[in-house]
């Protein structure tokens, strides 16, 4: 976000909104009055995965962030390292978070998720093999895929399209209710 920078990284000047003439037009950005470098702020992008476990009738394995005050579970997600590609990010990301081994992907689309500026690639995987949670996640559910319940975000509308795509109509849960105060 806009706050994450206050000084510059090249040479610690302080940065300022300051607008400039890009190929676009003109735009007010963080840029240092020193040396001129520009906080791009682009969006990150973040890979999820629809994790098929083929070994257990093709149930979904969702999994509840232990960061997360709701009982909310949702898909596997991560970020991608420098040198690899989004398909092995994903294999990485689900081996890591779960022990699964994936053995097949596919692309299900690409989605937005402005709250938080980053940009999600969703993936279906097929997966199998012992299912070892890492310390960042608290618990794990396996649903059939008609079970499903979708949410109104980036990684739930990319559940819904996978379900969809399947020939199961998506449907959505309520918003989760507020902690309580
Ligand atoms: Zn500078």
């Amino acid at each position: 976000m806009s706050h994450a920078y206050r000084y510059c990284p090249a040479c610690a000047t302080e940065l300022a909104l300051i607008e400039q003439t890009e190929d676009g037009g003109p735009r007010t950005r963080l840029r240092c009055p020193a040396c001129h470098w520009t906080h791009w702020n682009n969006p990150t992008p973040v890979l999820a995965a629809v994790v098929e476990c083929t070994d257990r009738e093709g149930q979904v394995l969702l999994a509840r962030n232990a960061a997360w005050t709701h009982r909310m579970f949702a898909l596997i997600t991560g970020f991608m390292e420098a040198g690899e590609t989004p398909v092995e990010g994903i294999a990485r990301e689900v081996a890591e978070e779960t022990a699964l081994q994936v053995h097949h992907t596919a692309l299900i689309g690409v989605y937005e998720f402005q709250r938080m500026n980053q940009v999600i690639i969703a993936y279906h995987v097929q997966a199998c093999g012992e299912i070892r949670l890492s310390p960042e996640l608290a618990e794990y559910r396996l649903f059939a895929p008609q079970d499903l319940r979708c949410w109104p975000a980036g990684t739930g509308y990319a559940l819904a399209d996978w379900l969809h795509s399947r020939g199961l109509e998506p449907v959505f849960m309520d918003p989760p209710r507020r902690d309580p105060h």
